[in-house]
């Protein structure tokens, strides 16, 4: 049988099948897939075949094979270890959702985001919410920011979750997709989901209560079905994605208006910081790239190794 990974603790896994029947599974042997070490082999949103355990009287499941992940995203521990955990894979879009104040949101955290969404494959929807609260200046700053962000090829959709002002277009975005949504603490996401789907609410709720108790609790991902044939992967802890892994020469990779100019710098290994003839200064010169958005490249580049290592995780 093949299902959905629905929910994970560690050692069982809840996978759901086509037509919706649950069963909690175990893991077959060891698990090492696609070349990375990481302390799970298993995650929300992988496709998994299992079998029935004829032993148990229970009707639980033994997985033994992983279906090949569209992307999937990570935790690094920060210590020494550097061990990896997957936190979610098969993730269709997150809506990063950006407030101009009550909580700011600044471009360079946008970016980073950004970055690391490329990096991953994870595709991006900026979302401006709590528009029913803005002045003539924080319109013209969320039109500004629109125009760079769309210019680059991102969806951008201004919302209120409180007064439902265009969560209908977040929806149709949803339907048949797995979603995540992320962003600053205090940006919406709970009003967001809650009023995307009322009865998740609670559910999401005590998750997030369940794991901010002990210290030593490990945050788990779970999906739920919503009632518009929509998915969404809910990451209790997870605030933001920083920069992982990369080399420096890779970062311009993951700023799509970059990525075309930078075959015209005269170096092809290029960083676009002090290098004579180079495409990408030139065009920021002539205002074809944002300030904003060099500044963040800049930022990101001339961050210590530790940026790079930066978790996605924001505790
Ligand atoms: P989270 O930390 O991202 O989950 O943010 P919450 O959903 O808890 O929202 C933080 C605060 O912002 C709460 O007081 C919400 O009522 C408020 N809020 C969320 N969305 C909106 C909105 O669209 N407009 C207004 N005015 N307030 C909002
Ligand atoms: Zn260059």
């Amino acid at each position: 049988m093949t299902g959905l990974v629905y929910k994970s603790t560690g050692s069982w896994y809840t996978v759901k099948t086509q037509n919706g029947t649950t069963y909690e599974c175990r893991i077959k042997g060891k698990f090492r897939l696609q070349g990375i070490k990481s302390t799970n082999p298993i995650a929300v949103g992988d496709y998994v075949d299992f079998e029935l355990d004829t032993k148990s009287d229970q009707e639980t499941g033994v997985i033994n094979n992983i279906h090949d992940r569209e992307n999937y995203i990570v935790r690094k521990s920060v210590n020494l270890s550097k061990q990896t955990h997957i936190i979610a894979s098969n993730i269709d879009q997150v809506f990063l959702l950006i407030t101009i104040d009550n909580p700011p949101t600044f471009t360079s955290f946008i970016d980073r985001f950004l970055v690391t969404a490329e990096a991953y494959s994870v595709k991006t929807v900026l979302v401006f919410n709590k528009i029913d609260t803005y002045n003539d200046d924080t319109i013209l700053e969320v039109k500004y920011l629109e125009h760079i962000y769309k210019n680059i090829g991102y969806n951008c959709i201004s919302i209120s979750a409180k007064t439902g002002e265009n969560i209908d277009k977040i929806k149709a975005l949803m339907e048949g997709k797995v979603s995540m949504f992320t962003g600053h603490s205090g940006v919406g996401k709970s009003t967001l989901v809650n009023a995307i789907e009322p009865s998740l609410d609670l559910k999401t709720k005590s998750i997030s209560a369940q794991h901010s108790q002990g210290q030593h609790t490990t945050t788990f991902a779970e999906m739920f079905d919503l009632s518009f044939n929509a998915k969404i992967i809910d990451t209790p802890g997870i605030k933001g994605f920083g920069v992982v892994d990369m080399e420096k020469e890779e970062i311009s990779d993951y700023f799509p208006e970059f990525f075309e100019l930078s075959q015209d710098c005269k170096f092809n290994n290029c960083l676009h910081i002090e290098e004579p003839k180079c495409a990408v200064k030139e065009a920021l010169e002539r205002d074809e790239i944002a300030a904003s958005r060099y500044r963040s490249y800049v930022q990101i580049i001339e961050g210590d190794e530790q940026h790079y290592r930066t978790d996605i995780w924001d505790k």
